[in-house]
């Protein structure tokens, strides 16, 4: 049976929007040496707003967003709603679109008219031939100032690129300070590029990993998992595989419900400053049993 100081806890967590699915959890809560977070979303609201458009040759503005929204109509990636809202903000209709694929960490692909078309990282778009080495510099320049930059590519044929930002939430700060005077180690995991992600975590004071695809996370995650307890805090399709592998995954109750389903904690308030609290509380009912 769950001792009573365990139970108690988790009662005490779910008033709080702290839900933990079972005692084990609390018990590697409450042993947790490294703490995981991913970006978009976690750290930050996971509301970026458009703030620069780019157009390459003749394409407008209007074409550019109508490309970029229709391969995203489909996709709950914060990066995907902020360019749907700018297309409605525009008065721009997204093409349609069909058979639209996730490219977990770098982009979405999807059929317009009779051709593919991607919006993904400026990384994976200058591998895939999407981005020239002129356009890449000017998505390099954005990122330096935080943002994040998409390109917007038909088969051999560039769009643009959109620039979004994204603010860290109003209590990262105090979370990652609350967890470094706990004696653990916050770290962000980010399929995000450098730049951007050292823009960041700079102003958080925290370290970063950043060009992370799914797979890197999770070899991230191993490797900390050698020092001590490790927990990851995650909303998105891309960060199953780590949340799964971590003594303890977090979900943000926004998030996606894949991250939800593979967790084994969820903050539903979607504040920071409740994963100490959370920490706080598996230790106390931990210290109680012994
Ligand atoms: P994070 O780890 O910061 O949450 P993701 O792994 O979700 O980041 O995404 C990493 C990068 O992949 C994004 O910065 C973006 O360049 C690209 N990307 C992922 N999903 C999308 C999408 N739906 N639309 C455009 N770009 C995307
Ligand atoms: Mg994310």
């Amino acid at each position: 049976s769950v001792p009573a100081s365990i139970a108690s806890a988790m009662s005490t967590g779910a008033r709080r929007g702290l839900l933990m699915k079972g005692g084990a959890v609390i018990e590697a809560a409450a042993q947790v040496s490294h703490i995981a977070f991913d970006k978009t979303g976690t750290l930050t609201h996971g509301r970026p707003r458009v703030t620069d458009l780019v157009t390459f040759g003749a394409t407008t503005q209007a074409e550019l967003l109508a490309v970029a929204a229709g391969v995203e109509s489909g996709s709950s990636h914060p990066l995907a709603k902020a360019i749907l809202n700018k297309a409605e903000e525009a008065g721009v209709t997204p093409l349609a679109a069909a058979d639209a694929k996730a490219l977990p960490g770098s982009g979405v692909v999807a059929s317009v008219g009779n051709a593919l078309a991607w919006v993904t990282s400026p990384r994976y778009a200058s591998e895939n031939g999407g981005l020239d080495a002129e356009n890449l510099a000017k998505a390099t320049i954005f990122e330096e100032e935080g943002k994040t930059a998409v390109a917007v590519y038909r088969e051999n044929q560039p769009f643009g690129l959109i620039a979004m930002r994204d603010e860290p939430r109003t209590d990262a700060a105090d979370a990652v300070r609350q967890l470094s005077a706990m004696g653990i180690t916050p770290v962000i995991l980010t399929g995000d590029n450098p730049r951007t992600a050292a823009a960041i975590a700079g102003s958080l004071g925290m370290q970063f990993q950043a060009n992370m695809m799914p797979e890197d996370k999770l070899a991230a995650i191993r490797t900390m998992s050698e020092q001590g307890g490790v927990m990851m805090i995650g909303d998105g399709i891309n960060d199953a595989p780590a949340l799964k592998q971590a003594s303890v995954g977090v979900a943000m109750g926004s998030g996606t419900d894949v991250a939800l389903e593979t967790a084994d904690a969820a903050i539903l308030r979607d504040r920071v400053t409740d994963i100490p609290a959370t920490i706080r509380l598996s230790r106390a009912a931990m210290a109680n049993i012994r």
